[in-house]
């Protein structure tokens, strides 16, 4: 399936030069270049890009859009360029940005209100929270209360999935985030205790207790990533306060998962899938779960985890330049795999290769695009499948230690 990626060329890794140094070599190609670049001059490049990316998807997604909300959400509508706005307000610190972050969340809140969707990436509780947390560094307190109090106005039925993008796993990450911008115990435990008992009762009656623990599904399959499966939902329990015989199922399950990797470091998407190494996505495959991985090494400072997302980093890196731009099932996604290495492990290599993938698209996506021999994202500028997701990359790769795959990692 190499018509699914671009074949991976670039160097295994390449020393920084003082910018004069390169300058002094015209015959080489602009990618190594910036390659070779210095950090510091470097995420000036970065950053220029992004706040550039951003103006022109606030442009397109809003102004243009005549200031209506066709799909509210962050995966693929409005309520992700408020996101990377909020983003571009953190890394740049111009008001201007959190401003017009609050008006598009003010749109999506009326836009969604109808909307039996709840999480953070599909539903309301991205709004609501979203909306609190903007009003909460604009010192908008009338929001704050406001957003809060319809965040709290949230149920869940019975019916809800357990997965990230459309189940309990998505509204509890909306908790997590409040209560990280806002102040532990906005939403208390009162409120997401219940919802992840739930969680566990579900994955207790479809796992196996000598075999993987906890199993879910959704829509008749059991899938292991990040966006409808395994990966995603122990994501978000490891930040939740467990009890011991939760905290081993989800290290049960999460052993399970890595215990029966491909050769290759892959992972497949689901149970019925486990022949077909094809997915090195966000959504399906290594780039998601490796990202869950490092983030069990952390919490459970077990070297095994990582070894795993270390392999599952080789495949990111050999399979993982896709003919797409976004951070669901594209480029912009991936290199997050090698920013959590870098910041789990403090090895400039995986800064390298994170880099290598931004240094790819700001080199290269515009004109891959527009030749057509990249896919610009069926939502073009929505921060999930298109160049929405390669600004908010870029906004990240400005200060990497800091940087967070936006919607999964706090
Ligand atoms: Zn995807």
């Amino acid at each position: 399936m190499a018509d699914r990626f671009f074949p991976n060329v670039m160097p295994n890794f390449v020393a920084e030069t003082p910018a004069s140094v390169a300058e002094q070599r015209p015959d080489t190609d602009s990618l190594m270049k910036l390659l070779s670049m210095p950090y510091l001059p470097l995420s000036e490049h970065f950053k220029r890009a992004a706040l550039d990316l951003k103006e022109n998807i606030a442009i397109q997604t809003w102004g243009a859009a005549g200031q209506r909300v066709h799909d509210f959400t962050l995966y693929a509508g409005t309520l992700g360029t408020a996101f990377l706005l909020f983003r571009a307000f953190q890394v740049a610190n111009h008001s201007n940005d959190l401003t017009l972050c609050s008006q598009i969340v003010k749109a999506c809140d009326s836009a969604s209100l109808g909307s039996r969707d709840l999480t953070f990436i599909c539903g309301r509780a991205g709004v609501c929270a979203l909306g609190a947390v903007a009003a909460k560094y604009a010192g908008d307190e009338r929001s704050l209360s406001y957003y809060l109090a319809k965040f709290k106005e949230i149920r869940l039925p019975r019916s809800l999935p357990d997965e990230l993008l459309y189940g309990r796993a998505g509204y509890l990450w909306a908790c997590l985030f409040l209560n990280k911008h806002i102040g532990e115990g906005t939403i208390p435990s009162s409120v997401t205790r219940p919802v992840v008992n739930e969680v566990i009762k579900n994955g207790r009656a479809l796992g196996r207790r000598d075999k993987c623990p906890l199993m879910f599904e959704w829509y008749g399959e059991r899938y292991w990533g990040a966006a409808h499966g395994l990966a995603g939902i122990m994501h978000v329990l490891m930040d939740m306060e467990l009890m011991p015989d939760e905290v081993e199922d989800v290290k049960g399950t999460l052993r399970y998962i890595s215990n029966n990797r491909f050769p290759s470091g892959n992972y497949p998407a689901s149970e019925k899938d486990k022949s077909r190494d094809v997915l090195v996505h966000w959504c399906h495959g290594a780039p998601g779960i490796a990202l869950t991985l490092v983030k069990a090494a952390r919490v459970f400072r077990d070297e095994e985890f990582l070894r795993a997302a270390i392999e599952a980093s080789e495949v990111v890196w050999n399979r993982g330049l896709l003919k797409r731009v976004g951070i669901c099932h594209g480029i912009s996604g991936n290199a997050f795999v090698f920013l959590s290495l870098y910041q789990q492990t403090g090895n400039v290599r995986y800064l390298y290769r994170a880099k290598a993938f931004a240094c790819f698209l700001l080199d290269r996506a515009h004109n891959l695009i527009a030749r057509g021999e990249m896919h610009g994202g069926d939502s073009h500028y929505s921060l999930f499948e298109g160049i929405g997701g390669m600004a908010y990359l870029f906004l990240d790769m400005v200060e990497p230690s800091e940087a967070s795959f936006p919607a999964y990692d706090l």
